[in-house]
């Protein structure tokens, strides 16, 4: 049943990907299935549970068929896809309604029903919003199963008139892979944060969203037309013909800007007083290269290798596999070159068929280049995987989580072994492989001058190093305003790194969250960064903030922002400071530096 009505209303959610759209509602319904309730005779459970299996295997074709289409078009949710596909065949669900139908003889839908509910529950009820919001991969998966249960057919995207903004529960990675991008102007969801897929999908493919609009796919309906500010955040349904033009000139104007930002994304980021600051992309899947150098990426600048081996239903990549994929990387970027970081494997990027042991800490725990030191035979596979691939073009060897000395020195003699094997087996490697190491754990930030004799280069990892500096999971909703990237004790640090690997006259480069965020581009800057890699999306607003400013008012600046002790305070003078900075010349839809990116602090 929908509540839509014809009055004019207002509904706020969350924006999570800028810009305006006046648009006809295309409503994707997944709630509104009618699931049949019936007993089965006793000799008919044999029957059901096939016909389970049944759907079960049609679903798992479906989805491995999208994940496909999703992977050929370097579209980074295939592993969503795989994840899909794992959770189908999860004793919870799969097994659950098995039981259902074997104990209480209950039709296959119904005992589905039964079950999902009780997991919606058991998510409802976590804590944290990114696990929370994975409740809507249950959603979509059950969804999947029922409609093949009920022979219904599956909502599709393909079938998106243009001039249309969608208006869902939620979106699952699956629905990217038929969506038509140029036909949809903006995405209205009931759920989701900035981590849910809507608002990753939507940033990507850079068209307005806003989610946690509550129940707004009940009070629409399909066709009514509606309004999606998504700068502010605010969905507008049967609005007067005032707010249609008023909006639809906000569109356009929009539109108009960001292209002028887009436009200059191939030029290079000079600032004003001729610094160049090199703009590297970070990629998960060896796909995504495409999207670094049509984004405008010089290369790039961290390959998370780890992604090949989440969420793998099938057995995890060998030497052959990782080699052709670090080999299409390197060639598709010729001199430009790219960082690819060894396995961080643990923490929060679980696998679960690699966990040993039971960890009450993982992120403390056995991650990384820890786990990558004690997993020899896997750690030589990776490295003899990327000695192979480094004639092909300009690798540089990148190992996350090194805490000092004595695993770089670990590191770099396996290196040399693995070499030496390969160049006896007749194999060519590159001559010089530049060795360099993440800066995320504050030990090593803290013995930076002492790293940097040993080391090509520097990459600072600032989702990690503010984590375990501020001891804030970054996963956990209930402290996220309490990561802080300008709190003194982090600048202090960046600060520290850098000069450390100036003094050395080795590279350094940042390529955490805080490198694609454009306000914090003055502060990398002032601190003495000349290397950034950042998600391909963020790559023409960061270049634009760059050309923007100049190096030595930045250096000025930062002087200023270290005198100040509260992080919030220094976050007000950043986005005061840098609008005055600005002025005009980075248009204000587009990027707007009063506009904090430090989440809403709860009142203490
Ligand atoms: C970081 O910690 O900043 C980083 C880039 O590594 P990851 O996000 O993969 O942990
Ligand atoms: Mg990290």
């Amino acid at each position: 049943m929908t509540l839509s009505g014809t009055r004019r209303e207002e509904v706020r959610g969350v924006p999570v990907s800028p810009g305006y759209a006046v648009g006809t509602v295309h409503l994707v319904d997944r709630q509104h299935l009618r699931v049949p309730r019936y007993h089965l005779l006793p000799d008919g459970v044999e029957a059901e549970q096939a016909r389970l299996e049944e759907a079960i295997a049609a679903s798992e074709a479906q989805l491995r068929q999208i994940r496909d289409e999703l992977l050929a078009s370097g579209n980074d949710h295939h592993v969503i896809l795989e994840a899909h596909v794992l959770m189908l065949r999860d004793e919870m669900l799969a097994g659950g309604v098995r039981q259902i139908i074997a104990e209480q003889q209950l039709n296959a839908e119904w005992a589905l029903r039964m079950v999902l509910r009780g997991l919606r529950q058991m998510f409802d009820e976590i804590d944290d919003e990114y696990f929370r919001e994975r409740r809507s991969d249950v959603d979509f998966v059950g969804d999947r199963l029922l409609r093949n249960l009920l022979g219904s057919a599956h909502p599709e995207l393909s079938l998106v008139e243009p001039g249309a903004i969608v208006v869902a529960r939620d979106l699952s990675p699956a629905d990217t892979a038929t969506l038509d991008q140029h036909a949809v102007l903006a995405f209205a969801t009931d759920v989701g944060g900035r981590t849910s897929h809507t608002a990753i999908m939507a940033r990507q493919a850079q068209i307005p969203a806003v989610v946690a609009l509550e129940n707004i796919s009940e009070r629409v309906g399909h066709g009514d037309r509606i309004i999606v500010d998504a700068v502010e955040g605010l969905v507008i349904l049967h609005p007067t013909t005032e707010e249609l033009g008023h909006y639809q000139r906000l569109a356009h104007g929009y539109a108009i800007r960001k292209a002028q930002v887009d436009q200059a994304r191939f030029e290079p980021a000079t600032t004003r007083d001729g610094t160049n600051v090199r703009i590297r992309g970070n990629i998960e899947a060896p796909a995504e290269t495409e999207a670094v150098l049509s984004f405008g990426g010089e290369g790039v600048g961290l390959f998370r290798t780890e992604y090949l081996f989440m969420n793998r239903v099938d057995e995890l990549p060998g030497e052959e596999e990782q080699f052709e994929a670090y080999k299409a990387v390197l060639v598709a970027l010729g001199d430009e070159g790219a960082t690819i970081r060894t396995l961080d494997i643990g923490g929060d990027k679980l696998i679960e068929s690699m966990r040993r042991h039971p960890e009450l800490n993982p992120v403390m725990g056995l991650r990384a280049v820890r786990f990558c030191l004690q997993e020899r035979t896997l750690f030589r596979t990776q490295l003899r995987a990327l000695l192979r691939a480094s004639p092909h073009g300009n690798l540089r060897l990148l190992v996350p989580l090194i805490s000092g000395l004595d695993e770089i020195d670990a590191v770099k003699a396996l290196v040399a072994e693995v070499r030496a094997e390969l160049v006896a087996e007749g194999l060519p490697v590159a001559a010089k492989v530049p060795f360099g190491i993440m800066i995320e754990l504050p030990s090593a930030a803290a013995t930076a001058d002492l790293l940097a004799p040993h080391v090509d280069f520097f990459s600072i990892g600032t989702n990690d190093l503010i984590q375990y500096t501020l001891a804030i999971d970054r996963a956990n909703e209930q402290v996220a305003h309490l990561y802080q990237p300008l709190h003194p004790a982090v600048l202090r640090q960046l600060r520290y790194v850098v000069r450390a690997a100036l003094a050395e006259g080795i590279g350094v480069s940042l390529c955490g969250e805080m490198a694609g965020d454009p306000r914090y581009a003055p502060v990398l800057m002032g601190l003495g960064l000349t290397e950034l890699s950042l998600t391909p999306a963020s790559m023409a607003v960061v270049k634009s903030v760059v050309r923007a400013l100049d190096a030595a008012g930045c250096r000025a600046f930062v002087e200023r922002l270290m005198a100040f002790h509260r992080p919030l305070e220094a976050e007000t003078l950043l986005g005061e400071w840098l609008a005055e900075q600005l002025d005009g010349r980075v248009p204000r839809e587009v990027f707007d530096p009063r506009r904090g990116t430090v989440r809403e602090e709860p009142t203490l």
